[in-house]
């Protein structure tokens, strides 16, 4: 009961780290999420924002980041624990596929998320290229498969 309740779309924080991954995901993820209860609190040293990922076939993933409040890395962090959520939804879905599918190695392994040069960027993690900045994915004909 301490700690005070934010609005999460007053909140700059929120607003910077979780626009980026959404777009990812909308862009290139074949399970379509809708966010729900996006919750925000401030902690004595961090940020904590908690939300539910709902996917269509009635999953729903409750989850809870605890952030440092600098952006860079929140997002590469938010990333990666979104990466687990979405990588769920898709084997539950039948959907075998990684998130997000490396471009320069389809089938094959996931983009990493991580900071370098102070952005949160998707890298390549054999090669260890920087593919893009999260938020930035390309939408993709990634439900044509190569049927
Ligand atoms: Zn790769």
């Amino acid at each position: 009961m301490t700690a005070p309740k934010l609005d999460p779309d007053e909140h700059p924080w929120v607003q910077r780290i979780l626009p980026p991954i959404l777009h990812d995901l909308a862009a290139t993820c074949a399970v379509p999420f809708e966010i729900r209860d996006v919750k925000v609190e401030l902690r004595a040293m961090a940020m904590e924002v908690s939300f539910a990922v709902c996917a269509p076939l009635g999953s729903e993933t409750h989850v809870t980041f605890l952030g440092t409040g600098k952006p860079p890395q929140d997002i590469a962090d938010l990333a990666d624990k979104m990466q687990d959520v979405a990588t769920d939804a898709l084997w539950f879905e039948g959907l075998s596929k990684v998130w997000p599918e490396c471009p320069e190695h389809p089938e094959s392994h996931a983009l990493r998320p991580t900071v370098a040069a102070e952005r949160p960027v998707w890298r390549c993690p054999l090669t260890r290229k920087v593919i893009a900045e999260i938020g930035s994915l390309p939408g993709r004909m990634a439900q044509s498969g190569n049927a």
